[in-house]
């Protein structure tokens, strides 16, 4: 039989595979082979960035270890292979897994087992593990609308491969991740599966399928014909998800990884398994993020996965602001993007910071369900978007800050700014009406909570253009909050959704809609305006002379009702912020 050599074979393909097999050429092993006992790999861009070498339908039937020559021999159906080390990445399905829930019987409800013909179907992958980034990405590349219920998913959990395949099928919008809702139930409807959510930010949903992806175990060494000698010989690992431990002394996990590597390749340093940026020496960037970086970000909450509640702790300990000011955050040019935009002229830029400005904002309860008190704590709160690239820009924090996770440092600008606060509201009984597109409820959210704290009387009212239900962040606190203060009313605006009439800022200010949903008249004698977020909605007039804009903005339309635009040393009772 046929004989090669190689400095490291990886039997299967999986996400795990693929990422040793990565982290191994790029730590300059030269003759990185995969056996695939399929016909297909899931991330193709990995065999061809990398060079590597994949033998499909290679079926390994035994695996030695030759002491004279400290070789591996992997013995398949067509040759056998020799090499220095040997990482088997396949994975196992158990027999006996079951749904961490009750199930219908149901051929459309299946365990580790996503259905073929899927072109159009609406299919639900219930799993945290690479495992159930796998069948996603399988599911997603047939032609499948996926929903992949991750609760509890943590990136740095995934392989690097895993994570960049489930980033990959966010960014080319493949898939919805929901990192926060898992069902609770599975029923039937008609005969198809329906999910319930025990959270109220998730609907019910039906789909065409629900598959639960297993925690795969390790690949069943015996069946795979692993000798004693090489069992025992150091040179054969295998490849295990996190938290798994099969006591066997090549199994390989984050921890055990470097020293079995380093003693097979001594001179290489085989990147960790975990870790997403391995490519480059670090050195330098680490220490400029220990230059640069004076706060960690305490808190990562997405309310889905292009939109997040993060809380940032400064190491200084301060966090003194007025409700409505912003900070700045700021993060390296060095650091890893979530899409694959090349941001402009990057080598000129490499070594330094990105920053941007963010609003405060402010959960409204504290955490025994008092209202917060924007002076207690370390931490400061901020509601922020993903912005996407275009052809005109590259936008350069949020494709970073998006890759972030609770404990990564972070830059925070020593000074909070910014003459958006509730400094002209003195009379408790005024009215005072924040209107928001998007992320600009963030420094209202901190304003709102203020106000309620100092017992104001008058109506306040928050209003909100979001594009659907999902995008907003604070809903649950802000009903909680309508349902305890009489005088506080909450409307959210959604645009895109097909059962809602699309209603913007301006139509609810020409139709006087706050005196016909809430009985809140907009006198401006008795009432302060505060608008935040996208400078179309605020519309303030531009040139010289000042002219309105061509899409009328709310500005325009509350001066003709009498209202005046706050300018520095000309007050007014129209407060704004624009975001860009
Ligand atoms: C005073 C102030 C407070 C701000 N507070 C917030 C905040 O609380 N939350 C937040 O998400 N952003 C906020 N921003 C915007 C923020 O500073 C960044 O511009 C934004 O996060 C994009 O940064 P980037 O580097 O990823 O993209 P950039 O390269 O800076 O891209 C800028 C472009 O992104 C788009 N954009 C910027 N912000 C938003 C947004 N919020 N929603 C939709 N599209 C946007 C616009 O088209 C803009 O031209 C604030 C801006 C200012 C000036």
């Amino acid at each position: 039989m046929e004989v090669t050599t190689h400095d490291l074979v990886v039997i299967g393909a999986t996400a795990g595979g693929l990422s040793v097999a990565e982290g191994a050429r790029r730590a300059g092993l030269e003759q990185v082979i995969l056996l695939e006992r399929g016909d297909s790999v899931l991330m193709p861009e990995v065999i061809s960035r990398n060079d590597l070498q994949i033998a499909y339908g290679e079926k390994v039937q035994s695996i030695h270890y030759d002491e004279a020559a400290d070789q591996v021999e992997v013995v398949t159906n067509r040759r056998t292979r020799r090499a220095t080390a040997c990482m088997i990445a396949e994975r196992e399905y158990s027999a006996t897994a079951s749904a961490p829930i009750e199930t219908p019987d149901s051929d459309r409800v299946t365990i580790d087992n996503p259905p073929v013909a899927v072109q159009g179907a609406d299919v639900m992958v219930v799993g945290v593990t690479d495992h159930a980034v796998e069948i996603s990405a399988q599911l997603a590349s047939a032609g499948a609308n996926v929903v992949l219920a991750a609760d509890g998913l943590e990136p740095v959990r995934l392989s690097p491969i895993a994570g960049e395949m489930l980033a990959k099928l966010e960014r080319e919008r493949q898939a919805t991740v929901l990192y926060r809702s898992s069902p609770n139930v599975i029923g039937e409807r008609d005969g198809y599966p329906m999910a319930y959510f025990a959270d109220r930010r998730t609907p019910d949903l039906e789909f065409d399928h629900i598959v639960f992806a297993s925690s795969r175990g390790p690949a069943d060494i015996d069946s795979l014909g692993v000798t004693p000698e090489a069992r025992a010989s150091n040179a054969v690992w295998v490849f295990r998800g996190a938290k798994e431990d099969i006591g066997m002394s090549g199994a390989f996990g984050p921890d055990l990884w470097p020293s079995l590597a380093g003693a097979r390749f001594p001179d290489r340093e085989i990147a960790q398994y975990g870790v997403r940026s391995w490519s480059r020496d670090t050195t330098l960037e680490s220490e400029l993020a220990e230059h640069f970086y004076n706060a960690t970000i305490t808190h990562f909450e997405p309310t889905h996965s292009d939109l997040w509640r993060l809380r940032v702790r400064p190491d200084h300990g301060d966090t003194s602001h007025q409700p409505g000011q912003y900070a700045t955050l700021g993060l390296g040019y060095w650091e890893p993007r979530v899409d694959d935009a090349n941001d402009i002229d990057i080598d000129s830029k490499w070594l330094k910071l990105i920053r941007r400005s963010y609003s405060i904002s402010s959960p409204m309860f504290d955490e025994h369900g008092y209202l917060a008190d924007h002076t207690a704590g370390d931490e400061l709160e901020f509601y922020i978007v993903l912005v996407a690239p275009t052809e005109d820009n590259v936008p350069g924090l949020t494709p970073r800050l998006a890759l972030k996770k609770p404990g990564d440092r972070v830059f925070l600008g020593s000074k909070v700014a910014g003459r958006y606060t509730l400094a002209p509201v003195v009379d408790p009984s005024r009215t005072c009406i924040f209107l928001a597109t998007g992320t600009g409820e963030a420094p209202h959210n901190a304003m709102v909570t203020q106000l309620l704290r100092k017992g104001h009387r008058g109506p306040i009212v928050s209003a909100v253009t979001v594009r659907q239900w999902a995008d907003l962040g604070y809903r649950a606190e802000h009903e909680d909050l309508e349902a305890r203060y009489p005088n506080y009313h909450y409307l959210p605006l959604p645009t895109r959704e097909p059962d809602v009439p699309k209603t913007y800022l301006q139509d609810v200010i020409r139709d006087d809609g706050f005196a016909t949903k809430f009985g809140v008249a907009l006198d401006p004698a008795t009432t302060d305006v505060f608008l935040c977020g996208n400078p179309a909605m605020i519309g303030l007039p531009e040139g010289d002379p000042p002219e309105w804009p061509e899409v009328t903005g709310v500005v325009e339309l509350l001066t003709e009702k009498g209202f005046k635009l706050d300018r520095r040393n000309d007050p007014g009772n129209v407060h704004f912020e624009e975001y860009w």
